[in-house]
């Protein structure tokens, strides 16, 4: 079996709204160390820190709360699972999904709905 190691990664710009899919080379990742997803406001909407090959973090700025939010990944399980819902502890809502990139692209597109509901209630 060929090993893909790119993963795909959805998230939601907690400055414009806007929601991003990224293509993540879990192999370039490893090279650099560190990798920053930006949205098209220039805000960065995840930062993805790894030492190793092995293990990585994502640091998420959370659209619901507004903290940054810290998820461990072990790129074995992130390659090899199909996806993977990183939630907000604070809400328990949904703010970005990270795996296999096709199933990352569907996941987010049916949960453009409720997000844009969410938005809706932040903004009242
Ligand atoms: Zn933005
Ligand atoms: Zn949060």
């Amino acid at each position: 079996m060929l090993f893909d190691t790119n993963i795909g990664a959805s998230v939601r710009c907690n400055n414009c709204g806007k929601l991003i899919m990224n293509e993540i080379s879990l192999f370039n990742l490893s090279r650099s160390g560190l990798y920053e997803v930006k949205c098209s406001c220039d805000k960065v909407v995840m930062t993805i820190k790894s030492s190793n090959c092995k293990n990585f973090r994502i640091y998420i700025p959370c659209i619901v709360c507004e903290k940054d939010h810290l998820f461990m990944f072990d790129s074995k399980h992130a390659l090899t699972e199909k996806v993977k819902i990183l939630s907000c502890p604070a809400s328990q809502m949904d703010i970005a999904f990270v795996g296999n990139k096709a199933l990352v692209e569907d996941l987010a597109r049916k949960h453009e709905k409720d997000l844009q509901e969410l938005i809706k209630v932040l903004e009242i």
